[in-house]
């Protein structure tokens, strides 16, 4: 029987894509110095929240020196802290930050994942590393049963749902919103520091994107 623990085994032992496992390594080796005193996770990164959640939000891959350090996707970089801060706003869980995989943070109604499990070299993936990873994704949809929102955080995510699910012609911007079947998908940009210090998204953009979905939860 599939369930959330043996996808999260087959993920952490998966070496599929060559570059990413190489990458991962090399940058849990080669650490940048403000963590030069930490051991890196430097594996392949799970999801992680509450398995009976409304609410599913997906990302794009673990940040090289956030989830592939801290072992726990949004976790110790500032994509994490963006989310945090506003699940917690909002109500999605007990404390507005996201340091290390032991700082006691509870999801609420969440669970969070990624279309890609390995740390990609500049944020940029290739496509067939995507395909290769995507199978998690599936598994992860069918176990999550009770999930009736999904954010997808960037063009990405997005492209990556769209295509599990066979959607077409969907647009891509900040704050779309879909009805399918029995799910809305909310778009959002991905809260990473090139779109927040551009202000290509800014806080109340992003806010936004989970007042909506409190308002359909
Ligand atoms: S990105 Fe996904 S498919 Fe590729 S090695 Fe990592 S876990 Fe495996």
């Amino acid at each position: 029987m599939v369930t959330i623990n043996s996808i999260n085994r087959e993920i952490i032992d998966c070496v599929r894509c060559k570059r990413l496992v190489s990458y991962t390594r090399l940058v849990g080796k080669n650490k940048v110095r403000r963590y030069s005193n930490e051991e890196y996770w430097a594996k392949p990164v799970t999801g992680f929240g509450d398995t009976d959640a409304n609410l599913l939000i997906i990302g794009l891959a673990p940040g090289a020196h956030g989830a592939n350090r801290t072992g726990r996707l949004f976790t110790g970089d500032h994509s994490g802290q963006w989310l945090m801060k506003a699940l917690y706003e909002i109500g999605f869980s007990n404390i507005p930050s996201s340091i290390s995989a032991k700082d006691g943070l509870i999801l609420k109604n969440v669970f969070i994942t990624s279309c890609l499990r390995c740390a990609p070299p500049s944020n940029k993936p290739l496509n067939s590393e995507l395909v290769n990873c995507s199978n998690y994704l599936v598994k992860e949809l069918e176990i999550l049963k009770k999930v009736k929102v999904v954010i997808t955080l960037g063009h990405i995510a997005f492209q990556t749902y769209c295509k599990i699910n066979n959607l077409k012609k969907l647009q891509f911007y900040h704050l779309a919103k879909y009805r399918i079947n029995d799910k809305h998908l909310i778009v959002s940009y991905h809260p990473s520091r090139q779109n927040t210090h551009t202000y290509r998204l800014t806080w109340e953009m992003w806010l936004d994107v989970f007042k909506l979905t409190k308002s359909i939860l």
